[in-house]
């Protein structure tokens, strides 16, 4: 074993202790762990902001709008439900079981592991690490290697909220998140992309630890005949460009129908053309894109898409020295093309058009199911017939993004955008064990064990009749 095996694993023997420690932890206590990262958080905004900002220029508004307030959001909505969510809970007793009483004892399952992505690195590191809290787990979290002002500051957060043998991070790359996968965790919670996600849940079989998968793919947003056009616009562009692009439940691709297609363009044009306050940067609250590889990736997908007859309609300056990449819109797009096979990631918006909802739902239906859909119509029909006809994480109609503050909505995917959930009760649960037990009173149960005589038979008989 290498001296990085070696201390990863006695990290995690530390922690295999304090878990049986946490295992009987009360609700006051983890809400006050809750409380104190939240006071963390009051005291260090400006800090957070900054770390964001180095990482890719994230405008400071948008950190706090869209990494610090959800974590406050989250906190007190924990705080309010926790001891509701540990409360035992127990079913009616079922006639066969006349004799028992029945409670669900949410138990936590233990050690964690938190690998985390880079595009909202503060919020999807620390939403998870609140559940697992929340659930009375211990954590090792595993941040992206791509914002590593933000990682170490969350490893600084830790550090003075936590010992080492309750919650600690450990930086670094594929190599180490590898590495820490080698560990008998009892729970792995996953963020990024479906490539990784897959290599997450193998290494978790080998120790048949139990995954939760946060993962992506291409969200379509379809727009018909009947929406409000001017509200659209404004959302889709919010949602696309927000982050340049880099947002697991951005609106992937738009399928617009043929009637209402040039006026919804017009209407994200001039939207786009008011946010254009700053020329060379498109806008000062504008960020980047994460990194060079990036970069080219998302300007190599512009200029293929061209040379296969596509054309840029808004936008597409890119500056490669610091990563920028304009809000750009794509028309004459096909299927074919490689814009509209793998997850875009960054700020373009290819535009389909279709003239029967049909069209549509049968392409979604061909490709991977998406992580999110949005509907933008005022036809509850066509609203209806989209969300029946297809599968995808959540379904938003006429908005953007909300389903991921939502309390008491689940949030994730559904295979290849992921399994299990995040946030609220759900989270929790990702944590947790809901563990029965079943205690016997006066049950008449050996009335059908061996000797099977006749009377047992007939007995047998009559309960799977009247009472199983
Ligand atoms: P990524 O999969 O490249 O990396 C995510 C994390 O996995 C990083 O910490 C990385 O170091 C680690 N990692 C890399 N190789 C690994 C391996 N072999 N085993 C274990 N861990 C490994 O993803 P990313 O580029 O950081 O994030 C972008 C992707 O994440 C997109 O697909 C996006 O849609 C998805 N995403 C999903 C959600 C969601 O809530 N569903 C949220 C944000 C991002």
């Amino acid at each position: 074993m290498t001296d990085t095996a070696n201390s990863y694993n006695s990290l995690l023997k530390s922690q295999q202790v304090k878990a049986l420690e946490l295992r009987t932890s009360k609700a006051k206590e983890r809400i006050k762990k809750l409380k104190s990262i939240k006071s963390w958080i009051e005291d260090n905004e400006e800090i957070i902001c900054d770390a964001l900002y180095s990482d890719f220029k994230k405008s400071r508004h948008e950190t706090y709008l869209s990494e610090i307030m959800p974590m406050y959001g989250e906190i007190r909505y924990i705080i309010k439900n926790l001891k509701n969510w540990m409360y035992p809970k127990s079913v009616s007793v079922p006639l066969f079981f006349t004799g028992t009483s029945n409670i669900r004892i949410p138990q936590p399952k233990g050690n964690a592991l938190i690998i985390s992505p880079w595009n909202y690195p503060f919020l999807l590191t620390m939403k998870p690490v609140l559940s697992a809290i929340a659930a009375g787990c211990t954590v090792i979290i595993k941040p992206s290697e791509l914002t590593e002002n933000t990682s170490e500051l969350i490893k600084k957060m830790m550090h003075e909220l936590f010992t080492e043998d309750e919650i600690t991070v450990i930086t670094g790359g594929a190599d180490t998140a590898i590495e820490l996968q080698k560990l008998p965790f009892n729970h792995v919670f996953f963020t990024g992309s479906p490539k990784v996600g897959k290599l997450v849940m193998i290494a978790a079989a080998k120790n048949l630890a139990s995954v939760t998968l946060e993962l992506g793919g291409k969200s379509p947003t379809i727009v018909d005949e009947t929406a409000n056009l001017k509200e659209a616009a404004i959302k889709i562009a919010y949602g696309k460009f927000l982050n340049a692009g880099q947002t697991c439940i951005a609106p992937d691709y738009l399928f617009v129908h043929t009637k209402v297609k040039d006026k919804l363009l017009e209407e994200i044009q001039s939207y786009l053309k008011k946010l254009n306050d700053d020329p060379e940067n498109y806008s000062k609250d504008y960020c980047r894109i994460i990194n060079k590889g990036h970069f080219s990736r998302i300007v190599g997908l512009i200029k293929e898409a061209e040379s296969e007859g596509a054309q840029v309609i808004t936008g597409g300056h890119s500056r490669e020295s610091d990563a920028f990449l304009e809000p750009t819109l794509l028309t004459q797009i096909t299927p074919e093309m490689r814009i509209m096979k793998e997850e875009i990631f960054g700020p373009l918006l290819p535009v389909l058009e279709f003239t029967n909802l049909q069209e549509v739902t049968s392409f979604i239906n061909k490709n991977e199911k998406p992580l999110a859909l949005y509907i933008y119509s005022k036809n509850r029909g066509n609203q209806d017939f989209i969300t029946k006809e297809t599968s995808s994480g959540s379904v938003v109609i006429n908005d953007f993004a909300i389903q991921f503050i939502y309390h008491g909505i689940p949030f994730g995917g559904i295979n290849n955008s992921g399994t299990g959930y995040s946030g609220g009760e759900e989270g929790f649960k990702e944590f947790s064990h809901l563990k029965p037990v079943i205690k016997n009173h006066f049950s008449p149960s050996p009335l059908f064990y061996p000797p099977y005589t006749k009377f047992v038979k007939k007995l047998t008989r009559f309960a799977a009749k009247y009472l199983a």
